[in-house]
């Protein structure tokens, strides 16, 4: 994906396409971090002690006084430290003696109750890296650097067509045999949720002129998803009219459970996949092979996703496939411990959504025992 400019409005969660480095010392100068009185630390070694007060500094105003043995300066927070001073006492430690002295409690040690200069940040020191996700307190950091534009990448156009000729629209009753089309908003929210721009397309008919139609339209974008008829269904066409178009196909089956009939491909510029059509399984797909590629596109350096956790029961293996199986994950004592969800295969998603992870019980003759540990995702 190419950059783009984005105000600081809009760019939370996008993927920063720039080096952000430090245009300045931060904090610029020795700055109080509390109310109180710019002192000499020697002053107040033995206490208490009373100063007489010089002037005040307050936030936005820089001090014009000196602070010299026996003296002290009233501070506030945010303001900066006068010359002379070497610690900040907190007015909490102080009493008035007049109006021209005060005094202090408590003693200091030099450099206590502020920041010097370039504690924070120093000027041309790197803060953000190319490919970071913008994050809550990231947004804050590039408006204190005086970033009002941030280069980000460009969200990849994700289309999104369901087929099927027993789908209705989620908003319409279905008649016997009919089911909702639910998977169109399985995936418009896991694209959402990766950071991409989903463009739903509909439902398109389990018949070559209707697929013609939808794929010729959802090939004009970044990537294309078509969930359902990629199995070995009679009416199952998605792959033959990938074939018409050109898409160049990389794999149709994976050793995975569930996700068999996963398909993925690319025609120019365009990846492309058809993921399987039960709702489980076309989210499992997504999350195994969908992520991964909008996270290349978006040039996204992501950390790994995948956490260990501990099986708080045995779990049987496939000889012929990796199961990736809904589960429910705590965290107890050291570890994540993990066990399977209860859920009814992979039209389940009603199972799917009291899950809170997904655990990966590799491919292996027999099985887990509690206790082993395995590789989960987390759903949260
Ligand atoms: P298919 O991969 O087309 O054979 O579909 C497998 C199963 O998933 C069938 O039971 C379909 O009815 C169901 N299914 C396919 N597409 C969707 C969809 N968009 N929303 C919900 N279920 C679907
Ligand atoms: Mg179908």
């Amino acid at each position: 994906m190419p950059a783009e400019a984005v105000g600081l409005e809009s760019c939370l969660g996008r993927i920063l396409r720039e080096d952000i480095v430090s245009d300045s010392d931060y904090p610029r100068f020795d700055k109080a971090i509390r109310d109180g009185f710019a002192v000499r630390a020697d002053d107040i070694a033995q206490v208490p002690a009373v100063l007489r007060i010089v002037g005040e500094s307050r936030a936005g105003l820089a001090a014009s006084v000196s602070v010299v043995p026996g003296t002290c300066c009233e501070i506030m927070t945010g303001a900066t430290l006068p010359d002379g001073a070497d610690s900040v006492v907190m007015v909490e430690y102080t009493e008035t003696v007049a109006e021209s002295s005060v005094r202090i409690l408590r003693s200091a040690r030099q450099g206590e109750g502020l920041l010097r200069r370039a504690a924070e940040l120093r000027m041309g020191e790197s803060v953000l890296s190319s490919g970071r996700r913008i994050q809550l307190a990231d947004v804050g950091t590039l408006a204190s650097l005086g970033k009002t534009e941030i280069l980000v990448s460009r969200k990849p156009r994700v289309a999104i067509l369901a087929t099927g000729d027993e789908l209705v629209q989620v908003g319409q009753a279905p008649e016997p045999g009919q089911i909702r089309n639910s998977n169109s908003y399985s995936l418009h929210a896991q694209v959402v949720a990766a950071g991409a721009e989903p463009v739903l397309l509909g439902i398109g008919r389990d018949n070559l002129e209707d697929l013609r139609r939808q794929i010729g339209r959802g090939l004009q974008h970044d990537v294309l998803l078509v969930s359902g008829g990629v199995s070995m269904g009679k009416y199952d066409f998605v792959e033959n009219v990938f074939a018409e178009f050109g898409v160049e196909v990389e794999f149709d089956s994976v050793s995975m459970k569930p996700g068999k009939p996963t398909v993925f491909g690319h025609r120019n510029d365009t990846f492309v996949f058809g993921l399987p059509g039960n709702p489980v399984s076309t989210m499992v797909a997504f999350r195994m092979f969908v992520i991964p590629v909008l996270q290349s596109l978006l040039k996204f350096s992501s950390t790994p996703q995948t956490l260990r956790a501990r099986l708080d029961a045995s779990a049987k293996c496939d000889s012929a496939r990796t199961a990736i199986v809904p589960a429910l994950v705590r965290f107890e004592g050291e570890s994540y411990w993990i066990q399977t969800a209860p859920w009814k295969g992979s039209s389940d998603l009603a199972g799917l959504s009291r899950a809170n992870a997904l655990v990966v019980i590799p491919q292996a003759e027999g099985s887990l025992q509690r206790g082993d540990v395995v590789d989960f995702l987390s759903l949260e």
